[in-house]
């Protein structure tokens, strides 16, 4: 067996691995292990920026901040979740700074700020500059920032390594068991404290702003060892996905005043949002779109809609949008200092995932009982602060914010007292029968239909509207998808950088990642957030003021549903107006 023993082992290293890692750099043995080189991790790809109310360019309060994040969210925000979110982004922030992220300034030199969807001063009066930014590669900088700086203190890092399971062992969390892609050859991984930071899980559908290794591994994992996962059917479709592709036009273009246009050349969002207009959030913007697009105001009668940058003249595009404008002309062939771009939403954002506390700590039931020595940051968790719908650039400090704090508690509440846990007998064992189940198939199907069918099914029937017929349709069609799986064969048999392997468990991933999904939205009578139901147009605080935990059953397609209570501090439930 190949063996390692670590006090903390951090699954991911994209922004809240490495936020978690720098906190604990300086007195612990840590280990990153991540399937990517941790550069390519998603956060680098992350554009508009991170909010938070420093107040350089104009007044801002972190309390407006908190309170943009539980209207954002549609009120199913845990609000001393939010109210920490709101409060420590701005510390967060300025360590960033100091670890060298080269942002945007201002001609006095502090950190340039702008606007972006749902953020406000004075609890919703009109649009705030919030959002801290490096040009349109935000991510990329805090990525490549804290990198080096997690280099500098030595963390140690397995690149190429993936996770598949989690080891739990006496009710308490003793490490996991990972495959070198390079070799095939399975590792242990011992340790007082997992961090589970795998992000989110995207690629579940077809039209998505997600890079490829977005596939939903650490929840996956998580629930098939029993724990619950949270909120799933909250997930958020970004408005402006570049057409058929997916990839993403940051909300930073509506922010430096892009608009969008239907087939008749109208700014539609006035109608719907006439404060915030295109500012209005995510979940409300793809709907105006889809709903433009329903009454057949879609460009040339087809599913998108422009937007356009154009006015906004050379110089500002070329200082302020380069990289997204530059995607515009390789993919779709648009010059967007002239043209109109072709959008249209796309699978962005998991506001759900494995329930943690403030702390970090995943949490295993109503109670919120902790699970010892597991932790869970950035996309992958469900702390639970966006809610049914987040706001942008409300992902980064999520990252810093709740990556830092679990790490800090790590250092100061958990090592102090912790021992490592006995290792299950076998620990390898049910990786081992995973990974050799697959090798060993010479019979059965490969995976593309079975990736393809997953993806159409969940654009078709789960994405910005879902109803009953819909969803009970993709219900069945996930069952079928996991049986089928269940005899998926490979054609590469090699142990070396066998990436159809990888993919395959992959795949198995975003299908248990699907399949909660499907359950909690179909179980979620009402409309809230990022969950709409055409068939339940209200929201029904009475009913579903509340989160959705999902634990995996033996029966697919049905995981045993339970509910927990929203902590709701200071902002009662409102109806939304933008
Ligand atoms: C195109 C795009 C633009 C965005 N722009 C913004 C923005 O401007 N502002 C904002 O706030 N948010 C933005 N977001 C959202 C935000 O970037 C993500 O939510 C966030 O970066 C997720 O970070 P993370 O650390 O949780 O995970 P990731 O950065 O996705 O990293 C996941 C890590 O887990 C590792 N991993 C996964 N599975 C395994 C496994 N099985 N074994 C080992 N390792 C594994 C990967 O190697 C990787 O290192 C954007 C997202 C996208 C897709």
């Amino acid at each position: 067996m190949n063996y390692h023993k670590f006090d903390v082992v951090i699954v991911g290293s994209g922004g809240a691995g490495l936020m978690s890692a720098m906190q604990l750099a300086h007195n612990s043995s840590i280990a990153v292990v991540s399937k990517l080189y941790p550069t390519r991790s998603h956060t680098g790809a992350a554009q508009g920026g991170v909010a938070a109310a420093l107040g350089n360019q104009e007044e801002d309060h972190w309390k407006w901040h908190m309170y943009d994040t539980v209207k954002g969210g549609d009120y199913l925000t845990d609000q001393d979740a939010g109210a920490i979110l709101a409060q420590e982004a701005i510390e967060a922030v300025y360590d960033l700074e100091h670890w060298g992220l080269p942002f945007n300034r201002t001609p006095d030199g502090k950190i340039d700020q702008r606007r972006f969807g749902g953020h406000t001063h004075h609890f919703g009066e009109g649009p705030v500059r919030r959002s801290c930014y490096a040009a349109d590669r935000t991510g990329h900088m805090i990525l490549q920032t804290m990198y080096q700086q997690s280099v500098k203190n030595q963390v140690r890092f397995f690149n190429e390594y993936m996770m598949l399971d989690l080891l739990i062992n006496e009710g308490q969390a003793v490490g996991v068991v990972a495959i070198d892609l390079r070799d095939g050859q399975l590792h242990v991984f011992h340790a007082k404290t997992v961090v589970l930071a795998t992000g989110g899980y995207g690629r579940a559908w077809r039209i998505t702003s997600n890079a490829l290794a977005c596939t939903g591994d650490g929840m996956a994992v998580a629930y098939r060892r029993g724990i619950p996962l949270e909120d799933m059917e909250m997930y958020q479709f970004h408005p402006t996905g570049l057409y058929k592709v997916g990839i993403l036009l940051s909300e930073a273009a509506r922010g430096e005043g892009a608009y969008l246009l239907n087939s008749e050349g109208e700014r539609f969002c006035i109608r719907y949002a006439p404060t915030m207009k295109e500012l209005a959030p995510r979940d409300m913007v793809s709907r105006f779109i889809n709903q433009e697009i329903a009454e057949g105001r879609g460009i040339d009668g087809k599913d998108f809609v422009y937007l356009s940058v154009a006015h906004l003249g050379k110089e500002k595009i070329d200082e302020k949008l380069p990289d997204i404008t530059d995607f515009a002309r390789n993919y779709l062939g648009v010059e967007p200092y002239y043209e109109p771009v072709p959008i249209q939403p796309t699978a962005h954002y998991a506001m759900g995932g494995i329930p943690t506390n403030v702390e970090g700590q995943v949490v295993i039931d109503e109670k919120n009982t902790p699970l010892p020595g597991l932790y869970a940051a950035g996309e992958v968790a469900c702390v639970s602060v966006h809610g049914a719908n987040r706001l942008g650039t409300n992902s980064l400090v999520d990252l810093i914010v709740f990556g830092r704090r679990a790490g800090k508690h790590i250092a100061s509440k958990w090592l102090p007292e912790a021992d490592f846990g006995q290792l299950p007998s076998d620990p390898e064992q049910r990786a081992r029968e995973q990974v050799e189940s697959l090798m060993g198939r010479t019979e059965g199907e490969t995976q593309d239909a079975i990736r393809q069918e997953l993806r159409d099914v969940m654009m078709d029937k789960v994405s910005v509207v879902r109803d009953e017929q819909g969803l009970s349709e993709a219900r069945a069609k996930l069952v079928e998808l996991k049986d089928r799986y269940s005899n998926v064969r490979l054609m590469d048999h090699s142990r070396t950088f066998n990436t159809e392997l990888m993919e395959v468990i992959e795949l198995g991933n975003l299908l248990d990642c699907a399949e909660a999904t499907i359950a909690g939205a179909e179980a979620r009578k009402e409309s809230r957030g990022a969950h709409y139901r055409p068939d339940y147009q209200q929201r029904d605080d009475v009913n579903f003021l509340q989160h959705t935990l999902a634990y995996q059953s033996a029966r697919a397609g049905e995981p045993e549903l339970r509910y927990k209570p929203v902590v709701i501090t200071e902002f009662e439930p409102k109806e939304r107006k933008y």
